[in-house]
């Protein structure tokens, strides 16, 4: 069997060359990383239920019309999506304060905020991926004040989606990061959500109890990242109802 071409590796997915023009094969590895890389750890069926849960919740912003990558899931591991040039910017969603906003502005986790706050970083690894303004942004063209209007409101309506879907199963959408990908359409460009969506990019607490179902788990050593991965599965159905630690393959 001929060898496909590898594009890219990254710390937690592999891109390989799609069959069809404009298409990429998303591989997602068990492999987890925190603070840029210097903590690190394989976790067996991380990148199953990654690849599952992003699956879910890209077909259902298809399902409500917001634009994204995502074309179809090929087996376990891997899905086959659009390519895109990737905005080189992560564009962070915060509903509750967490993370290094708390550290940054001392407020407590777990603080609701007056409203969706977004923010950008500049998606560089040997910066740490520097928080930037939309004056950063503009200045060195990373993205036209027309994208800047775009991603806020996919942005904000990636928020709206994933809070409701959330909170349907008894979860908080504490905050979470997106990547926009470009496409071309003859002479038009249009952006749309790339990527993935998963426990590994957004902070998701049990409403109830506040326990941390998302990749803090591992960043703060707070138990099995697959535990808390599978429980989100499973309550959104995604997995079968029963308590399994295993990632389990429905159809
Ligand atoms: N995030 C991410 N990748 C990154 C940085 C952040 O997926 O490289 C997500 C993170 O999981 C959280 C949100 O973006 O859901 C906000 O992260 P924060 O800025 O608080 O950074 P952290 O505390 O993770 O360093």
């Amino acid at each position: 069997m001929a060898r496909r071409k590898k594009i890219y590796e990254g710390k937690a997915k592999i891109l390989y060359e799609g069959p069809e023009p404009g298409t990429i094969v998303q591989y997602f590895k068990d492999d987890a990383t925190a603070f840029n890389a210097e903590k690190k750890d394989v976790i067996d069926g991380k990148g199953v239920l990654n690849n599952r849960l992003s699956e879910f919740f890209m077909s259902g912003l298809t399902q409500i019309g917001v634009p994204n990558h995502f074309i179809r899931r090929l087996n376990m591991r891997e899905q086959l999506v659009r390519n895109c040039e990737i905005v080189p910017l992560e564009v962070i969603v915060r509903n509750y304060a967490a993370g290094s906003m708390s550290k940054r502005l001392g407020i407590a986790e777990g603080t609701q905020l007056p409203r969706p706050i977004v923010e950008y970083c500049y998606k560089d690894d040997a910066l740490g991926d520097p928080l930037v303004t939309e004056e950063h942004i503009a200045a060195f063209g990373w993205a036209s004040q027309q994208d800047m209007d775009d991603i806020l409101s996919l942005a904000l309506r990636v928020n709206d989606f994933m809070s409701g879907i959330m909170l349907a199963v008894g979860i908080r959408l504490v905050d979470f990061k997106i990547e926009i990908g470009r496409v071309f359409e003859g002479d038009y460009q249009r952006l749309i959500v790339a990527d993935e969506i998963s426990p590994d990019s957004c902070r998701l607490w049990d409403i109830e109890t506040g326990q941390k179902l998302d990749k803090d788990v591992f960043r703060r050593d707070l138990g099995s990242l697959t535990d808390a991965y599978s429980e989100v599965a499973r309550r959104l159905g995604v997995l079968p109802q029963s308590n399994v630690t295993k990632p389990t393959l429905i159809n």
